[in-house]
């Protein structure tokens, strides 16, 4: 080979190895970095994506063993600078390798197509995409304002909107005057499901036709993801929408990046690299030098604490602060009611002011919506006579009866069985569920409104929405299709239905039991509740016409709690404010920043060891070298604890928390801590530990 170069290419490499996913080959080719190539890896070819051009041979490797790389995907424009900023930024703070990073954010297809096959998907596409757009309708000031406000101002953005206050008019109107400025500008917009959106795909399609718009998300086939990418990567997308996996989507002419209910939590991926694509948007935003707004009827604390407005003491946040407080229509938001359920008797599940509200309602033939937090029919079966309980082998946790096929299911590991007949421990046949899921709340409810017809005589109609009911493809979407048409007057359900659906004649929403979470060990249970309850309270009476008479019902043990009083005056400020007061004083997060390093072993023992072995090492090792030593103090790193599910198929778990106020020093004390971190466990008393891993920005403690 007589002309070659040097390169530095980021490959797939299993996580934790030593390797940090960049490699360095010799390439025949002259190639730039953003190329993607093919390159020997072990005894496989694999895809990999130039990263850097060097200028000489390595110096700790011999020349002879620098290996070939095998070919270049021809056709391809290259990943743009952008693109691999992004990812070397993610991959540095949660802590993974480039290459992983890198390689799953691009399309799996990408890695077994020919150069043959990649060539006839590129022609079929090579034309820019025409955008039709469809008028909007006439703007409400609030909106204009807004509009004009994200046009003189450079963001990111914030904007706290009621549900139903047209923010998703602000979207499309904002992207549609960037595709108007600029005729090759795209837009990336990010919801958090979209199988639970199809309403704003259709919208997004109708407005800018479907020619301009890709979707990426999980749902979608391997040959859908691949066309959706290279649609974006060549720029022939204009708008993608998309789950938190289409933060990497390549976009070189990226403009505009909207997050639509940034305070979701499905932001934040749970495996891999731990990223939370709302904080990477506003990173990108950042590089693309693109307008970022992010936005929602509740806020999470951290942008909410993010946009606040300055005082004499304080300069205010980074964001700026955009509001639209009215409903569109009427502008009525439902009314809240509290049912105290000290009053009620004992072991009262559907108080009875409730019910015949829900019964009032169906015979008017309007729809109602009730939301329970726990699927199956109960969550434990007991036996009063030994005390046994249906736990699980194999987790820390029980197993839920299921009565529909009679099982016991572990929602954690799967682990399923048959109910016993009797009690397995002593024999005693008495066996009785303990708790409430929503398969009996649908049994319990049917009971209670027997009787209850519609307006045109026919009988009630309950329906049941969560997990165990949509697990086949496309049962969601045609449950959903039947509550919309009308066939459903009853709605039971997780919070999987109070997210984003428009139910036009929903006139009542109910939470059943939402007590647990004002007292959860997770300092974010709160929030979430919050955010969850008003979502829900906004599906109600979306309809002008009944939004005067639409309610939110709850009830609770505890109906002067702060939580609630906010609620009930619709008052996400003042709940954000106690909330962060709250925070602010235990030194939670916004205030603090927080990463958490969890190891799984065979046993708990083994687990906190090691944990609590690479915190005495780190803590050694920085304190003794002066130019680490502030670390030691700006960073406060907990002992190793068991994880609040400290068992889970067999496998202990445990965690421990590094907390501090300023996010450089926690960043640096994690760098360290991943090299003390290999260093520990390569001791042989260490050998029992079966994985580590960090999650920085962790959304449960
Ligand atoms: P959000 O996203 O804040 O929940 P939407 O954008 O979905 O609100 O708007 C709520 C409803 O109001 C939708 O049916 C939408 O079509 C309608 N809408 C939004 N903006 C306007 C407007 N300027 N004029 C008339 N109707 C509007
Ligand atoms: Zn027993
Ligand atoms: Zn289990």
């Amino acid at each position: 080979m007589s002309t070659h170069c040097w390169i530095d290419v980021a490959v797939q490499t299993p996580a934790h190895t030593q390797v940090g996913g960049l490699l360095t080959y010799r390439s025949p080719f002259l190639v730039q970095p953003g190329v993607l190539v093919r390159v020997p890896f072990g005894p496989r070819e694999v895809l990999g994506v130039v990263w850097a051009i060097r200028d000489r041979a390595p110096e700790d490797m011999p020349e002879a063993n620098v290996r070939d790389v095998l070919g270049v995907l021809e056709g391809l424009p290259p990943l743009d600078m952008h693109w691999r900023q992004l990812v070397q930024f993610s991959a540095q703070y949660y802590q993974r390798s480039l290459g992983e990073v890198a390689l799953s954010a691009l399309p799996p297809q990408l890695r077994d197509l020919t150069s043959d096959q990649l060539a006839r998907r590129l022609k079929k596409q090579n034309t820019m995409r025409k955008v039709q757009t469809s008028a909007g309708p006439t703007l409400s000031s609030e909106q204009s304002t807004v509009l004009a406000q994200m046009a003189e101002g450079s963001g990111p953005f914030l904007l706290f909107g009621s549900t139903g206050s047209g923010k998703t008019e602000v979207y499309l109107q904002a992207v549609e005057r960037m595709l108007q400025a600029d005729p090759q500008a795209q837009a990336l917009l990010m919801v958090p499901e979209i199988n639970l959106t199809p309403q704003l795909e259709e919208r997004v399609q109708a407005r800018f036709g479907s020619e301009a718009v890709v979707s990426m998300h999980s749902g979608m086939t391997p040959a859908q993801r691949l066309k959706g990418w290279l649609a974006a990567h060549a720029g022939h997308a204009r708008i993608v929408l998309g789950t938190r996996m289409a933060i990497f989507a390549s976009m070189p002419h990226l403009q505009l990046i909207v997050v639509d209910e940034e305070h979701d939590p499905s932001y934040k991926q749970q495996e891999g690299a731990r990223y939370s694509a709302r904080d990477l948007a506003v990173y990108r935003g950042r590089l693309h030098n693109a307008p970022v707004l992010l936005a929602s009827a509740t806020p999470s604390l951290e942008s909410w604490h993010h946009s606040r407005p300055a005082d004499a003491d304080d300069s205010g946040g980074r964001y700026q602060r955009l509001l639209m407080p009215s409903r569109m229509g009427t502008g009525l938001l439902p009314k809240v009611r509290r049912v105290d359920m000290n009053k009620q008797p004992r072991r009262t599940v559907l108080s009875a002011p409730l019910v015949a509200a829900i019964q009032e309602r169906v015979q008017r033939g309007e729809q109602c919506m009730l939301l329970l937090n726990r699927r199956g029919y109960a969550p434990v079966l007991h036996c009063a006579d030994c005390g046994w309980k249906s736990e699980c082998k194999h987790c820390s946790a029980f197993r839920v009866f299921h009565k529909i096929d009679r099982t016991l299911r572990c929602h954690h590991c799967g682990l399923t069985e048959r109910v016993p007949r009797a009690c397995p421990e002593c024999g005693n046949a008495d066996i009785a569920p303990i708790g409430r899921g929503t398969e009996q709340l649908e049994e319990h409810l049917g009971e209670l409104l027997a009787h209850v017809l519609r307006p045109d005589g026919t009988p009630v109609r309950i329906a049941r929405i969560d997990a165990d009911t949509t697990r086949l493809k496309g049962a969601l979407e045609s449950q959903l299709a039947q509550v919309h048409s009308g066939e459903v007057d009853v709605l039971i359900g997780t919070q999987m239905i109070a997210k984003g659906h428009d139910f036009r004649r929903i006139t009542l929403v109910a939470a059943v039991n939402p007590d647990t979470a004002l007292f959860s060990s997770d300092f974010r249970a709160p929030e979430r509740l919050f955010a969850l309850l008003m979502q829900a309270a906004g599906r109600a009476g979306r309809d002008a016409a009944q939004s005067a008479t639409s309610e939110m019902w709850v009830q609770t043990f505890h109906p002067t709690h702060a939580l609630f009083e906010a609620l009930k005056k619709h008052d996400y400020p003042a709940f954000a404010a106690s909330e962060l007061a709250e925070r602010t004083a235990a030194e939670l997060p916004p205030i603090s920043h927080q990463a958490l390093l969890r190891a799984d072993a065979r046993t708990q023992e083994a687990a906190q060891a090691l944990l609590n072995a690479a915190r005495q090492t780190l803590e050694a090792q920085l304190s003794a070298d002066p130019t680490t030593q502030d670390l030691v103090l700006q960073v406060s790193v907990y002992p190793a604890v068991p994880m609040s599910m400290q068992r889970v198929a067999d496998v202990e778990r445990a965690q421990m928390l590094l907390e501090s106020p300023n996010r450089m020093a926690l960043q640096k004390m994690l760098w360290h801590l991943h090299a003390v971190l290999h260093q520990v466990r390569s001791q042989p008393e260490h050998k029992g530990v079966i994985r580590w891993l960090v999650d920085v920005d962790p959304q449960a403690i």
